[in-house]
């Protein structure tokens, strides 16, 4: 029988402090939101590996450290409100949640969205809405955001997030058009049209698919 709480302590010394990440809130965080809970029930015991894993609808549960490297690269706040883009099995979204004041987080995929937002209430978090929808086109309703945070990858980062960003706000996201090799990036907006942009990291993500992403994954060159 794994012990979670142990497992979960030494996922965040090992694969995210160990990795250089630094943010004590992020750190908290991490350390206290149950993976576990998140990952299909067969799948429980890999749930601090050191990776991705599937979730349904041919998604993923985003690795630990990249969830870790978006929130630190985003500096949240615990005033701000974020809008998370793929809440998938709603993890990421639980962990931007114990950090900000207000998460809005969408998921294209209606059964996913449910999920999610079922083991979010189970674990009794207040502060996070979930919708289904094309988040590519942002929550206009919500807005402006301090943090925008996306964890599928699209080619450009969406004309509607740029508009739903706070002026002073941060936005991460995977952008690409291979398939396989993105780079995370992050994107400052410093005035009304005014925008900082900073690459973090190669990675791999799944696609962004809507109206300001992809139409459909075949339209990727891979
Ligand atoms: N961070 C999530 C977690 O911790 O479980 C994992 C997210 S998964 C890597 C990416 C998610 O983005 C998928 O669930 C996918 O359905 C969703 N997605 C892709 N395009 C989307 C869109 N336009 N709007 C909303 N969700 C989208």
């Amino acid at each position: 029988m794994i012990d979670f709480d142990q497992a979960r302590q030494l996922m965040v010394e090992r694969q995210i402090a160990g990795r250089g990440l630094h943010d004590p809130a992020v750190l908290a965080a991490m350390k206290r939101v149950p993976r576990e809970a998140f990952v299909p029930k067969q799948l429980r015991d890999a749930a601090y590996e050191d990776g991705p894993l599937p979730i349904g609808q041919g998604q993923t549960i985003s690795q630990p450290y990249i969830v870790a490297l978006m929130a630190e690269a985003a500096c949240l706040g615990k005033h701000d409100r974020v809008l998370e883009v793929g809440t998938g099995s709603g993890y990421a979204a639980a962990v931007l949640g114990e950090i900000a004041a207000h998460v809005d987080s969408i998921e294209r995929h209606r059964l996913l969205a449910e999920r999610a937002r079922e083991v979010l209430q189970q674990l009794g978090y207040r502060n996070i809405c979930v919708h289904v929808g094309d988040g590519t086109l942002g929550w206009p309703r919500g807005a402006p955001y301090e943090v925008i945070i996306a964890s599928a990858s699209g080619p450009d980062v969406p004309p509607a997030w740029r508009e739903q960003l706070a002026i002073g706000g941060r936005l991460v996201m995977p952008v690409g058009r291979s398939r396989f090799r993105q780079y995370l990036v992050c994107v400052e907006r410093i005035g009304e049209e005014d925008y900082a942009e900073r690459k973090l990291a190669a990675v791999q993500f799944v696609p962004l698919i809507g109206a300001q992403g992809w139409n459909d994954s075949r339209d990727q060159d891979g």
